[in-house]
Order: C-alpha cells, then structure tokens, then sequence
C-alpha cells in the first residue's frame, strides 16, 4: 500500500499534490460547513463548553441559568430537594498532569472545600490512580456570597464501580456505588481476505478481541506464515455496558475458532474451581504455553533467525533470534515465568533483558526503548508480565524487538520449538469444563441464528 503510493507519487508528482491541496481543501469547507451548522443551533455552542470541562473558570455568578437537560448530567445525581438555588452539573475530564486539587480549584470550589473532599475521597481511592480522560462529574451549587460550593462528586473508579461524596452539612459522605452492568454476547463469523484484522474488522470485531485470539494463538499458529486467504474465523465475547448507558466497553473473549492451513484451532474461556482463568481447547488442554512465540502485540516480523547480511556491517552473519519490527514504545511481555538475569544496557544489544524460565529455556530481549517500571535483576516475572518497551537502543536500525530463545545455552529458533502445553485438565475440573463447553456452544447455535447486529461505534 505504502510502496504503491510512494511509486504514484513519483510518476506524477504535480497530480498527486493538487489532488492532496483539493482533498484538503474540501475537508475543510465540510468541517466549516459543520461547525456554522453547529453553531447557529444556538444552545449547542453551551453545551459544548460544558462538555469540555475543566478548563475556564466557573464564573461566580449567583443564579447562574444552565440549560435544564444537558447531555452530561448523570442521571444518579439529582439535586438535593432543599436547594434553593439549582446545582449546576459539570463534567470535569482529567488532562495530563492534572490532580484533584488543580482540577476542583479550577471549577471554582474554596482551597479548603476542595482539600475536604479529596480527604474523604482518598479513603477509597489513590489519587496516583486518577488517569488521563477520566471524568469528575460535579455539582457546584452558587452561595449567596458569590463564591461556589460543591454539592456533590461522582469518579467513576473502575468500569462498574463509583465512588459518591454527597454535601452533609459541612462535611461529605462517602458512598462507593457498584454500577449495575448489562452483559451481551456478541458472535462474529468470517472469512480472511487480505488480513485477519481487516476481516475482523469488517464483521465487528474489536481490535482488542483480535489482539486477544492472536495473543492466544501464538503458540499454535504462525500468523504471518500459516493464515491464507479463505481461512474462517469465529470469535464469541462479551460486550458490557452500564445499565444506565453511560459506558460500554469489551469484556471477555469466551470462546475463538481458526481454520488455519487445512486445521482448526480453537478454545474456550474457563474458570476454575480456585478461581483462575484460562483458555482451553476444547480436549482440555491448556492454551497457555511454557514460552510465548510473540512477545509483543502487533508485531511484523522483520528479520528471521538464520544467515543474514547485517544491514550495517554489510557481511553475512549468523541471525540467532528473530526481530519484530513494532512502533518505539509498544510493550514487550515476558515469554514466560521466570526469573529477571539481566536488565540493563548491554553493548551493541542497547538495553536488554534476559530471562530464565526453568533449567531449559532462557529469553533475551534487545534493543529496548527501556525497561518497565521495576524490572531488576532477581526479580520474578510473569508469562506476559510488561519487562520493557520497543526502542531502538545500542545497534540497530529502527524501532524493533531482538528476540532470542536459548535453549540450555544456545540460541534456537523461537518460532520452530515446540513444547507440550502446560497443563491439562482433569476429574472434576474436567467436568467442569464440559459443561462450560457445552453451554458456550449453545450459546453460539442460538447466536448465529439471530440476526447480525450492526455495531454502534
Ligand atoms: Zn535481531
């Protein structure tokens, strides 16, 4: 796609940059077009400000008129009945850098208010968590001397867990809301033409859910190798949304099936008795493998192991690992448990990590933007712990990931070993799991004979 660009940019170069300036220019008159329509609808332009929280300050006018419906305004937060004055609801998003205290003082709330609530607030929640693009939904209620008071805060501390500060007189309240959440199974089918993830993306699956079956399937499938044209995929998950609509997001994958170079790979979504979670196929075997393939998400492998022609040396060397080209930043996971041997800069392997699993198998990582938050030598790790990200540290050409796999001291190719799975389920647990397997299948007959549902997004 890019090559052919590059290639008709060439050849004609004064067409391509007048169609650019012509597309751009068009852009340009729609999105003016819009926001003049936007504009002359008058309250629109209101509630607008509104929604982008946060930023101008409240201005200290008693009786301030807000528009009675906004958009924003949660449902759960209802104005106490013995205000005389109506609260006024904001929706505070959290910028990079904010704290509580910034974001509260900026509404318009006192110091001393505002060091109040974040006191009672931190009773059940660490303000290092607060993250970027999280929303305070606040009610401020205008005081006679002109200065405002807040009447109430809602954080939504995880996707189905709130965390209410109700005014009591000169104090607050503290109330931790479990949000009722509605769970819908979703069931894609299709066939890959180009990509898996173009294929994917056509019947609506979401990226996460795709990241998850080739996560999951790493082992058993060589996706850059194995996945044809025709193959079929199916995957079954679980979409959540919050009874109040408020949110959604992608819950659980239950269930994926790859018929990939002439097989099919499949497996289901177990909880054990002890309350750990799993993937299966669907004999019982475990998904989960002593070393991933893939150690990062994404990834287009760049170089193989083997004989190569080094891109700066110029001569011909021994590859003895396999290189995932991936953007600078993307997360590097641990390939298996073990234990942390090296972390740090190591010569022309810029910064490096190296991990030992067990008497047989040691992973090393190079090239590394940096380690992640921790990673030190003696450390235990677990199979897809984060251990660093991708960078482009000590001798290397571009963002990427160096990949070895040792093997009781030297270097194999990580993409031909081959190791029984982990574990295999058995007595009751066995049980247990058919029974998963029978009612996730059924799940899958009754969902294919509805109708497919368009996505919302
Ligand atoms: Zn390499």
């Amino acid at each position: 796609m890019l090559g052919s660009l590059h290639a008709a940019w060439r050849r004609r170069p004064s067409a391509m940059v007048v169609g650019a300036i012509v597309a751009l220019s068009l852009a340009g008159a729609v999105a003016a077009a819009v926001l003049t329509w936007r504009g002359s609808e008058g309250p629109v332009g209101d509630i607008t400000a509104l929604r982008s929280g946060g930023g101008e300050r409240w201005p200290a006018v008693p009786g301030f008129e807000v528009p009675t419906r906004l958009p924003d305004l949660d449902p759960a937060l209802a104005p106490p009945r013995e205000a005389r004055l109506r609260p006024i609801a904001r929706r505070l998003e959290v910028s990079r850098g904010d704290t509580l205290m910034e974001m509260l003082v900026r509404a318009g709330i006192p110091r001393a208010e505002a060091h109040e609530a974040i006191r009672r607030l931190t009773r059940r929640f660490d303000p290092r968590d607060l993250k970027p693009g999280q929303a305070l939904l606040v009610e401020l209620l205008p005081a006679a001397d002109g200065a405002v008071r807040l009447a109430s805060l809602a954080l939504d501390v995880e996707f189905a867990r709130r965390l209410r500060l109700q005014r009591t007189g000169e104090g607050f309240a503290l109330e931790d809301v479990a949000l009722p959440v509605v769970r819908r199974p979703r069931l894609a089918t299709g066939v890959v033409e180009d990509s898996l993830y173009l294929a994917g993306k056509g019947r609506g699956v979401p990226d996460q859910v795709l990241m998850e079956l080739v996560r999951l399937l790493s082992w058993d499938v060589d996706f850059q190798r194995d996945l044809q044209p025709g193959d079929r995929f199916e995957l079954l998950w679980e979409e959540l949304e919050r009874a109040d609509g408020s949110d959604r997001r992608v819950g659980d994958v239950l269930y994926g099936r790859l018929e990939v170079a002439g097989r099919t790979v499949a497996f289901y979504r177990f909880e054990r008795q002890d309350g750990r979670v799993g993937y299966y196929g669907p004999d019982g075997r475990s998904l989960r493998k002593a070393l991933l393939r893939t150690p990062v998400d994404g990834a287009r492998i760049s170089s193989r192991f083997g004989k190569r022609r080094h891109p700066i040396l110029g001569y011909t060397r021994m590859h003895k690992g396999v290189d995932f080209a991936a953007p600078r930043g993307t997360p590097i996971y641990a390939a298996g448990d073990g234990v942390v041997t090296y972390a740090g800069r190591k010569g022309s392997f810029g910064v490096y990590a190296r991990i030992r699993h067990n008497g047989r198998y040691v992973t090393a990582y190079a090239h590394m933007d940096r380690l992640a938050k921790g990673i030190r030598r003696g450390l235990r790790v677990r199979q897809g712990q984060v251990i660093g990200y991708v960078g482009s540290t000590g001798r290397s050409t571009g963002p990427h990931l160096h990949f070895e796999v040792l093997e009781n001291g030297r270097q194999v190719n990580p993409l031909k070993i081959r190791q029984p799975a982990s574990e295999r389920l058995a007595g009751r647990e066995l049980e247990r799991f058919r029974r998963t397997v029978a009612a996730i299948d059924a799940l899958r007959t009754r969902l294919a004979r509805e109708p497919v549902i368009a996505s919302r997004e």
